[in-house]
């Protein structure tokens, strides 16, 4: 676009231009496994990257373009690629940066399975992670850091503990020592959190969470911000030649000299989706675009609304604390503050003060806020992490995470606030009530 405009302008119109598209207002659905190449030419200008274009949709897909663009603009990277779910971002860039092996260093306050992965699936194939103790120590990431160090690995808004991390100091201390940042960025969206201009150099998503929005799609997205400096020592992969992304005259080309401005993306696309293939559908990808469009109206009203259930449930008796910055006495408020302008998200846990025949009470008696495990759905929701989304780690896990079994956990939908604690006060009342 011409001019650098506003998040929520671009959010609608970013990447798409309905002139391209039969005047289609809506982003089309290119529901086709294959496209027309017309000539030999442009087979070959389409093969080396020298134009863009639809091939075969398990390397990608239009609809699925669009959004990419529009990611990336919203972040200001300079590409993205769609993937079929969160856990397929996450690991195709682990595994990517960590080919041929090495370790990540990562705090352990993560979504579970990305921390299960990290723990216990990565090392399969030669990539260690080193958690840190303590997350906003930066001499801690620093002494960790090593040769065969490929990133940083960080959520945004980690949850269910809502912990915020000192992003610049700790991407300061990654780039001194040659190493990318990766952020998970799925909780705070890039409407509450750019975190290329806080130091990151990759972003990760679950588009199914806040992006979309709607609780009705599986999707994840890669963001490149495109100047990190990949050293051939540390990331030979960067470097190698490959007859795969020669160039038109048949030179073999390493993926720094194929697309000097997305080296990581450009192989995730070329390599990863080609040879592993979780693309993201053109249907799914519509839909994480339809949600996009409405992104920045939920995420306020989803924060107004979760400052109003905090202040509710710090003054319930049943209620032992509250996590999140906006609570009372909350560490992270000034990091919060700080790095979070339109607010630390709509995610919070809380521990409730009783028995777990108590707890199982409490979520059977709730009639407005559902039990089930998604977060940044238009539905406010509520889920116990020991027992579900982070059920799969071990207990030692669980401590590292800061996880107690009356940890619970709401994600505030688009309900009438007040609603939404009503329901919660009946449900306290029957929990606590005579059998
Ligand atoms: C849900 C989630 C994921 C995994 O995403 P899927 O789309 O379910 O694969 C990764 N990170 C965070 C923070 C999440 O909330």
């Amino acid at each position: 676009m011409s001019h650098n405009y506003h998040f929520e302008t671009k959010r609608i119109h970013a990447g798409y231009s309905s002139a391209d598209h039969f005047h289609s207002v809506n982003v089309p659905i290119y529901q086709s496994a294959a496209f027309d190449i017309d000539d030999i030419d442009r087979a070959n200008r389409l093969w080396t990257g020298d134009e863009d274009g639809g091939i075969y949709s398990r390397v990608g897909n239009p609809t699925g373009f669009i959004l990419e663009q529009r990611i990336a603009e919203l972040d200001g990277g300079s590409a993205a690629v769609a993937v079929s779910s969160g856990m397929s971002a996450i690991a195709y860039t682990v595994l990517l940066l960590g080919e041929g092996g090495g370790n990540i260093i990562s705090s352990s306050s993560l979504y579970g399975a990305a921390q299960e992965a990290l723990a216990h699936f990565f090392p399969k194939f030669g990539i260690i992670t080193k958690f840190v103790n303590n997350r906003n120590d930066v001499s801690e990431y620093e002494s960790l850091i090593d040769d065969d160090t490929k990133a940083i690995y960080l959520e945004s808004i980690s949850n269910p503990n809502i912990e915020i991390y000192d992003f610049e100091a700790i991407a300061e201390v990654a780039h001194k020592h040659g190493v990318p940042l990766i952020v998970d960025n799925t909780v705070a969206t890039p409407y509450l959190f750019r975190p290329f201009e806080h130091g990151a150099d990759i972003i990760v998503y679950s588009a199914t969470k806040g992006i979309s929005g709607h609780g009705n799609v599986i999707a994840g997205l890669v963001v490149e911000k495109g100047d990190f400096e990949y050293s051939r020592e540390r990331f030979p992969q960067f470097h190698e030649k490959s007859y795969k992304i020669r160039d038109l005259e048949g030179n073999p080309r390493s993926p720094l000299e194929f697309a000097p401005s997305f080296p990581l993306i450009a192989q995730l696309k070329v390599f990863y989706l080609e040879f592993i293939g979780a693309v993201l559908s053109p249907f799914d990808a519509y839909l994480v675009l339809q949600g996009l469009d409405t992104l920045a109206e939920r995420l306020d009203k989803q924060v107004a609304s979760a400052r109003k259930i905090i202040s509710y449930l710090e003054n319930k008796e049943e209620v032992e604390w509250v996590r999140h910055p906006e609570a009372k006495g909350n560490p992270y408020k000034g990091l919060a503050d700080r790095y979070f302008p339109n607010g630390a998200g709509a995610v919070f846990s809380f521990g409730f003060k009783g028995t777990r025949a108590r707890i199982k009470k409490f979520i059977a008696s709730l009639e407005v806020v559902s039990y089930h495990v998604n977060l940044g759905d238009v539905r406010t929701l509520i889920a116990n992490p020991p027992e579900t989304t982070h059920g799969e780690l071990l207990p030692e896990l669980l401590e590292l995470a800061g996880i107690p079994d009356n940890l619970l956990r709401i994600s505030v939908g688009l309900e009438n606030a007040d609603d939404i604690i009503a329901d919660l006060e009946q449900a306290f009342e029957k929990a606590f009530g005579e059998d």
